[in-house]
């Protein structure tokens, strides 16, 4: 019957409504932020290995929420990927990312490269070329200083991502692979995309110094990267040893929390100016 079919589950029927409900709070709590921009920016520094000079910032997206406190990406990103408020919140952090860019320009800091991560519904956004020119134009923000990140599942389908990327170039900014190794990409399409850099992804920079396997992925993408003409970045590096074997590796750039975390936009020009004077 009907009752005994409800007494067999409600062990844990109450528990898969909290869920729904948590899960539509957050969802209500998500359109109420974007008008309010209850969302912040933290920038983390790219260092080029051989220069030791910060070449370049990425943008990662936080989220104020007015009763629960500080929230990462990974808390709310999903959410917004599934029901498509990723698009209003992307534009967003475009936005914001670039005005920050040229403010750090205009206040005198060395040009720096902006990456900016898009997610699988923004690139397949409709005309997304035309509305990242506007963004830029708004800014007053150069295009050859914005470096978008895409994720290899992004170029599966080949035809697809080839037209989307040629046509992000012909605005003239930047396009690198994130957490590259993680996902599937072959090597024939990787040549046939108009990008610029690859970044390793942090899981085989965590253990580089410990584990042999590790090494050799990182040492592979290196070279295989410098064979191609690529630039590339090591995410993730926390310590010495692992700067030490990306130097002796030729890895152009490294990303971390042995610089610092990604902090709020004041703070990383009062991390930016301390650096340089020491
Ligand atoms: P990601 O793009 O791979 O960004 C790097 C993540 O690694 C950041 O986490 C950063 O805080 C963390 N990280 C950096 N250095 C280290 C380190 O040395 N050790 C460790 N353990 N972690 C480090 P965060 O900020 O929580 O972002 C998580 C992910 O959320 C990002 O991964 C990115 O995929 C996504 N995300 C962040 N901002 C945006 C955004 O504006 N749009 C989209 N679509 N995705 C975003
Ligand atoms: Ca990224
Ligand atoms: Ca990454
Ligand atoms: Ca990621």
């Amino acid at each position: 019957s009907a009752k005994a079919h409800r007494n067999e589950y409600s062990s844990y029927e109450p528990e898969m409504n909290r869920k729904a409900h948590d899960r539509l709070r957050l969802e209500s709590d998500l359109r109420r932020a974007i008008d309010e921009e209850q969302f912040a920016l933290a920038y983390q520094p790219l260092v080029n290995l051989t220069s030791n000079k910060v070449v370049g910032v990425e943008a990662l997206v936080r989220w104020h929420h007015p009763k629960r406190g500080l929230l990462p990406p990974g808390e709310f990103i999903p959410l917004t990927e599934e029901n498509g408020l990723i698009l209003q919140l992307g534009e967003w952090v475009l936005g914001a990312a670039c005005r920050q860019n040229k403010a750090w320009q205009d206040a005198g800091l060395p040009p720096m490269m902006m990456s900016v991560n898009l997610s699988m519904r923004q690139f397949r956004q409709h005309q997304l070329a035309d509305r990242i020119k506007a963004i830029l134009q708004q800014s007053g923000m150069p295009p050859q200083y914005l470096e978008l990140e895409i994720t290899e599942s992004m170029t599966s389908d080949v035809e697809f991502a080839a037209d989307t990327l040629s046509s992000l170039k012909e605005l003239g900014v930047q396009i690198s692979i994130d957490d590259f190794g993680t996902g599937y990409s072959s090597l024939s399409s990787l040549k046939r995309f108009p990008i610029d850099k690859l970044k390793i992804d942090r899981c085989f920079v965590n253990d580089l110094t410990r584990d042999a396997s590790d090494a050799a992925i990182v040492s592979t993408i290196t070279t295989m990267a410098k064979n191609l003409k690529l630039k590339v970045t090591a995410e993730g590096v926390e310590n010495d040893e692992q700067i030490q074997f990306l130097r002796e590796r030729d890895c152009e750039e490294a990303q971390g929390y042995y610089y610092t975390q990604p902090i709020p936009a004041n703070l990383f020009e009062n991390w930016f100016r301390h650096r340089s004077q020491t």
